[in-house]
């Protein structure tokens, strides 16, 4: 798929599906039309390696990610043909990020506006005098013109903290920043970890812990075959085919080892 299309264009979720469902196959190995076990869902197979899953790429994300980058284009490159076309169509008395912009029109600008949470979500603003930003549903390093609004909107501590931030001296714009990246320039790659890593896959919960995060590091930098790290992989993702994931799968009725024949085969017995 070039990325010339999928970096102008939000490409259809039935086309998602599908093509995952090939890498899918594709992993767990099939024969004809005899379906395999898929033992690990592909949410967690698209988590990076150090937070337990095997870094595959989440496409949807990244179609995402990359319209996210004409999103910014139309923010910060207004010199360009691209901002002035669009600018005149969709959005002649503002911004592309802001609520009133043309809510229909071609492909093209349809894919844009749903890249805009993304850029809302990854990025704020940075203060320049201050004329531009909302008090309320803007992400702004604090700071209004008007005392008296500030002192309205939030508490008094809050208020004094607001209004200690210096504005420019300048007349300058506030500039909205990424910030995913040291420089505050919206990097494709960066956005997409923010999908995958922030918002979408693998919310933080308690297999996401600093401890976790070492014991992948450790064993996917093992002096081992990937072979061998695979398995391992498996063996702590519950996805090696044991008497008892199998019958937890319904894929056989009984749940014991074939040796000794009372206990459970679980991962441990297996080992
Ligand atoms: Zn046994």
């Amino acid at each position: 798929m070039p990325t010339y299309t999928i970096g102008c264009f939000k490409l259809p979720k039935s086309l998602f599906r599908d093509i995952e469902s090939l890498i899918r196959k594709f992993w767990w190995g099939y024969k004809g039309e005899s379906r395999k076990v898929h033992w690990v869902g592909w949410n967690k197979l698209c988590k990076p390696k150090c937070q337990g899953g095997l870094g595959f790429k989440d496409i949807e994300n990244f179609n995402l990610a990359l319209l996210g980058k004409q999103v910014w284009r139309l923010l910060h490159n207004k010199e360009s043909l691209f901002y002035k076309v669009f600018r005149v169509k969709y959005f002649p008395h503002g911004m592309v990020l802001d609520e009133n912009v043309k809510q229909n029109g071609s492909y093209a600008w349809m894919s844009i506006l749903k890249a805009r949470d993304l850029v809302r979500q990854g990025s704020a603003w940075r203060i320049g005098d201050g004329k531009k930003v909302l008090i309320r549903g803007d992400k702004w390093i604090p700071r209004q013109q008007t005392e008296n609004r500030v002192k309205a909107e939030f508490q008094p501590f809050e208020a004094e903290a607001v209004l200690s931030i210096p504005l420019s001296t300048r007349s300058t714009e506030n500039t909205l920043f990424w910030q995913g990246t040291k420089n505050g320039t919206y990097f494709t790659k960066s956005a997409y970890r923010f999908l995958v890593e922030e918002l979408g896959a693998s919310k933080p919960g308690p297999s996401n812990t600093q401890a976790h995060k070492h014991f992948w590091q450790k064993l996917w930098t093992l002096d081992v075959p990937n072979k061998v790290k695979h398995f391992m992989w498996r063996a702590c993702n519950e996805s090696l085919s044991t008497k008892l994931n199998l019958y937890k799968r319904k894929v056989t009725s009984n749940p014991r080892c074939d040796l000794c024949h009372h206990e459970m085969e679980d991962t441990v017995h297996a080992l």
